[in-house]
């Protein structure tokens, strides 16, 4: 059978490059390896509990005023995503600062907040705002290929070069301001230092103005949705096929499975790394993409705890959606301590705070997180994987519960812990990485946007996390729905 598009995985991003071509009334094949579809967005059962692997946080959905890109995106497919909006409710405690607030409201509590901490916070994050909606703009218009139009965006060309520290100072915010606005480095993957400052403010922009939304029902149900209408508009998903290799034959291009099944499409889309892409899958050697390779930097890998408390958060007192534990707010240094197992940086998400059906009544799930600057896992044999793995869940909870004073661990119900090699199993990261390739110096979405065209294998494309937007389930979806957008202008030119 052949097709005018096969993708290679079923992750989010491979899932909305499909639906943007089936609704384009493509002929279209996604091979998933695994026997369900969304990749690293799935969920989990154990005993009475659900427990989401990812997904606390969607930005750019939007509300119904503010409509986001993806939430636009989704409407033309005709899909309707149910979501909730997160409040702002923020636990950030830094031990070496004594540093320990709960960032509420919105965002003019907290400039408040930052300016009765640290003066001189109000006017200029009050003059960062305008800076982050130019820079959106910009890139919206560097995304429609408009690159003549950029001159109009005088701060967009200023910091194009600037990593977010510089960028920050610059702007002249308070230093420990800038720290403390530091702490979305961690969601990112990045420290400030080594983050482009047009990446950051992409992702503040999304973050204040389009404020993130939760899914109201489980990853796996809204994986399923965005399956179930790729199917409706004719799209084909075969699960349990592993693609093995991917051969060049000119005019077509083969896809073939473990099993030695093949299939044949004019092009194909990989919701994968390109690293693996081009060590496992093709033949043929690219030496520009091994250079691009190298260059690229994995962000972190980390453990994961999902635990079901029986108790209600309001008994177990945990009020805040989010909890950060950092050694120190300082991204800069914060990064250093990471390389070791034993750190003092956590995340932890209660998402029965936003979503009362998050679990069973009078439940709890609590994901602890920590994250993990390289080396470590390196060492790690199957001799001792259990027993490092169960230590770490072990000292994670008990580090949560210092920091935060709230008891958990007698009311563990159910447990469930990923490593990074559950996350490199099941997704095939090469790393078993949180967010893919970061976007580093040199490696920023600017220089990915740019020169991805002409950096690129013949008749094949990357979406998700690892093409050019980074990481994230925004930029994951997006990447699908702009990839596949760029493929059919052409195809319509060639036409
Ligand atoms: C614990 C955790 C929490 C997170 N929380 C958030 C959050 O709150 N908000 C947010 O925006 N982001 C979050 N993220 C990040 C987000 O989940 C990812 O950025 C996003 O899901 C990546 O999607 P993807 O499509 O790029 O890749 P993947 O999910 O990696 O999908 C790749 C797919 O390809 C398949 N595949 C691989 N190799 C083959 C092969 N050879 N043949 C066939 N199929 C193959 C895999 O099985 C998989 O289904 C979180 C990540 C983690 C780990």
């Amino acid at each position: 059978m052949n097709y005018d598009y096969i993708i290679v995985g079923a992750g989010i991003g491979g899932l909305s490059a499909g639906l943007n071509l089936a609704f384009n009334k493509k002929k279209v094949l996604i091979l998933e390896k695994n026997s369900l579809p969304g990749g690293i967005v799935t969920t989990i059962k154990k005993g009475r509990f659900e427990f989401d692997t990812s997904l606390y946080d969607l930005l750019d959905y939007g509300s119904e005023e503010h409509i986001g890109s993806l939430q636009r995106i989704f409407k033309k497919f005709g899909l309707d995503i149910d979501t909730i909006s997160i409040p702002y409710n923020i636990r950030i405690k830094s031990l070496d600062e004594k540093f320990d607030e709960v960032m509420k409201g919105d965002i003019d509590d907290w400039i408040l907040r930052l300016e009765e901490l640290y003066s001189g916070s109000m006017s200029t994050f009050r003059s960062l705002l305008p800076v982050l909606k130019e820079i959106d703009e910009a890139l919206n218009l560097l995304k429609k290929g408009k690159k003549d139009s950029l001159k109009d965006f005088p701060n967009f060309i200023k910091y194009l070069d600037k990593n977010a520290y510089e960028a920050l100072v610059d702007l002249n915010l308070p230093t420990e301001t800038i720290h403390v606005l530091g702490y979305l480095w961690i969601e990112i993957g990045s420290p400030l230092n080594k983050l482009s400052f047009i990446d950051f403010a992409e992702f503040m922009y999304k973050y204040i103005f389009k404020r993130p939304v939760a899914l109201a029902n489980k990853n796996i149900d809204f994986t399923l949705k965005l399956v179930n209408r790729f199917q409706e508009l004719g799209g084909k998903i075969y699960y349990r096929s592993w693609v093995k290799e991917i051969r060049n034959l000119g005019e077509k291009q083969e896809v073939v499975l473990e099993d030695g099944t093949s299939y044949q499409a004019k092009e194909v889309i990989c919701n994968l790394p390109e690293r693996y892409v081009i060590k496992n899958l093709i033949k043929e050697d690219y030496p520009f993409l091994n250079q691009k390779e190298n260059a690229r930097t994995l962000s972190m890998n980390g453990l994961v705890v999902y635990l079901g408390l029986n108790k209600s958060y309001q008994d177990l007192k945990l009020y805040n959606y989010r909890y950060y534990e950092f050694q120190n707010l300082n991204s800069m240094t914060n990064m250093k301590s990471m390389k070791e197992f034993y750190h003092h940086t956590i995340e932890a998400i209660v998402p029965n705070i936003v979503n009362e059906k998050a679990s069973p009544k009078n439940t709890t799930i609590l994901v602890l997180k920590t994250l993990y600057n390289d080396a470590p896992w390196n060492k790690i044999n199957a001799s001792n994987y259990y027993q490092i793995k169960n230590d770490l869940a072990k000292s994670l909870i008990e580090e949560f519960e210092l920091a935060f004073n709230i008891d958990i661990k007698e009311y563990i119900e159910e447990m469930v812990v990923a490593t990074p090699f559950t996350f490199k199993k099941f997704t095939n990261r090469s790393n078993g990485s949180i967010f893919g390739p970061m976007r580093l110096g040199y490696d920023n979405s600017i220089n990915r946007l740019i020169s991805y065209k002409e950096e690129g294998i013949p008749h094949l494309s990357f979406v998700g996390e690892a093409s050019i937007f980074g990481g994230g389930l925004d930029n994951a979806i997006y990447s699908g729905y702009y990839i596949t957008e760029q493929l059919l202008k052409e195809e319509r030119r060639n036409d």
